[in-house]
């Protein structure tokens, strides 16, 4: 019965054409779902384990490993990398601490980068535990589209899905760009670099945004020096002027050079074996030497080979990414889409949460989407973190609004760690009273932030923050502080 189903809807995508698809082959294995979900990264993942533990037959397909880019070749072993690197940092000023060491301190790039994949191993094999013991049936392949509800897997063994109900989690891919000489040996892109052990002594970053600031940093405290530049006007643009700014003071006295309103026009190689990042600027033609190059320009939308027109889902109109609601569902009522693919915001915890709100779909849940209270975090040192509408953004909306700061710089806490610089800055609606819109540039940001997402997300005032006690010595006290200011 099920045969006859699939033959029927092959023979109905053959007719209207999709003559390309090979199916009914004999090694096709057929599988009929509840829910089929094509990626396993967070968004992906996730969603199966809330589709499952709510009774949901699941199948999840992946090509490459479980848990995508963000534990692969994104958020966690970059992190991995920043906390070796801070380390090493923090070991070369530990005489500010009155800690003196006598002797060499040498860093082991190989031994680095294997930490960094023990990591990663680790939590892939949790993911693969809590696939058995949740019942998912992971498939191991290439899918593609047959029709609107049928998918096919290419892999050592190929198999036929037909699901009641499909998330598209495919994820984001490395935007390449035509800079001649960018296919060179010495050009790294995020994910060569994650798996390089071999230690630059010099390195130019193309790219300031949230990817190329994360490894300039690295890379600084690991002691290599760093050249950044950037097309646009200052580092970070999507944050809030002032923000930039200030990290663009402490990459200064960091000594990492950033080169603003800077196109990038060739890399070449010198007979010496560098690489020479030549770019345009107000100032004309200039060169950089050093010894490798990571290009870090930004990731897009992923449906390479998901043959997407035979599935009734649309593109956003500028053809980046798959068109969803704020229920995550895309044209085609059956099928949901979440995450990077979907162009919205390329955040792990935000493809995960997307997950969630596409599976409580699914099970007739009347669930949308809020980026109201969205936290985003940059792991330069110090930590970078907003949540909500900045300041700008609200500016240029006209909204009405008044905007309180506060530096590290007199807090007990940070004068202890030696780490007082930046602030934290909180934007209030006027009418409501409400904060809206959030940035910390300073020590412990990171975990700061979750404070204020959760104040915007539940509406919190200014005067429901200064009623709360925040444990003293902290970092927190400046949120309260900044808070108090308004
Ligand atoms: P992905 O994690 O990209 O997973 C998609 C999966 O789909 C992949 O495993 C892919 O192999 C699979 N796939 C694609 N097409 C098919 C197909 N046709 N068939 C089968 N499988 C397919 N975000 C943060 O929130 N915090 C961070 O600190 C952070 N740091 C980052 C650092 C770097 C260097 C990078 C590159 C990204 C970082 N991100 C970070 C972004 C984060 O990794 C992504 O937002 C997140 O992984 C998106 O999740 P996803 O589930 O949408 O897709």
């Amino acid at each position: 019965m099920k045969v006859k189903m699939l033959d029927e809807q092959v023979s109905k995508s053959c007719k209207e054409g999709q003559k390309h698809i090979e199916v009914g082959d004999l090694d096709n294995k057929e599988i009929s779902t509840d829910l089929l979900i094509i990626g396993a990264g967070p968004g992906g993942y996730v969603a199966a384990i809330y589709a499952a533990k709510n009774g949901l037959d699941v199948t999840l397909v992946e090509r490459e490993r479980l848990g995508g880019t963000c534990l692969n070749v994104g958020c966690i072993p970059t992190k991995t990398l920043v906390k070796s690197s801070e380390l090493s940092h923090n070991i070369q000023r530990a005489k500010e601490f009155g800690i003196e060491i006598d002797g060499n301190v040498k860093i082991n790039m190989e031994a680095i980068i294997g930490r960094k994949d023990e990591v990663v191993d680790r939590l892939v094999s949790g993911i693969e535990f809590l696939m058995k013991k949740n019942k998912i049936k992971v498939i191991v392949g290439q899918a593609s589209f047959v029709n609107k509800t049928t998918v096919k897997v290419t892999g050592s063994i190929n198999h036929l899905v037909m699901a009641k109900n499909i998330i598209i989690a495919t994820g984001s891919k490395i935007t390449r760009v035509n800079i001649p000489g960018i296919d060179h040996p010495c050009v790294l892109d995020s994910t060569t670099a994650l798996a390089s052990t071999d230690l630059p002594e010099s390195i130019t970053i193309i790219g300031a945004g949230v990817i190329g600031m994360e490894f300039a940093f690295i890379y600084r405290n690991l002691g290599v020096d760093v050249n950044v530049v950037e097309f646009l006007d200052r580092p970070l643009s999507m944050l809030d002027k002032d923000v930039s700014k200030e990290i663009q003071k402490i990459c200064k006295r960091e000594k990492i050079n950033i080169y603003t309103g800077s196109r990038v026009t060739k890399i070449e190689m010198s007979d010496e074996g560098k690489a020479l990042v030549t770019y345009e600027s107000k100032k004309g033609e200039q060169t950089l030497e050093s010894d490798k190059v990571l290009v870090a320009i930004g990731r897009e939308p992923n449906i390479d080979g998901l043959l997407l027109e035979n599935s009734g889902v649309d593109l956003n109109e500028n053809g980046r990414g798959i068109k969803v609601n704020k229920a995550m569902q895309t044209s085609n009522n059956h099928i949901y889409a979440i995450g990077d693919v979907t162009d919205i915001l390329q955040l792990a915890h935000v493809a995960s949460n997307q997950g969630l709100v596409a599976v409580d779909n699914i099970l007739n849940k009347d669930i949308t989407m809020d980026y109201k209270a969205v936290p985003n975090v940059i792991f330069t040192s110090p930590e970078i973190a907003t949540v909500g509408m900045g300041e700008d953004k609200a500016k240029e909306k006209g909204l009405d609004i008044t905007v309180s700061k506060a530096r590290f710089m007199s807090n007990g806490k940070a004068l202890s760690m030696n780490e007082t610089r930046g602030f934290v800055k909180l934007v209030k609606d006027n009418k409501s009273g409400q904060i809206i819109g959030a940035s910390i540039i300073g020590p412990d940001a990171s975990n700061l932030i979750t404070m204020l997402t959760t104040a915007i997300a539940k509406g919190l005032t200014d005067t429901d923050i200064n009623k709360i006690i925040f444990p003293h010595p902290t970092t927190g006290e400046v949120i309260q502080e900044a808070s108090q200011g308004f």
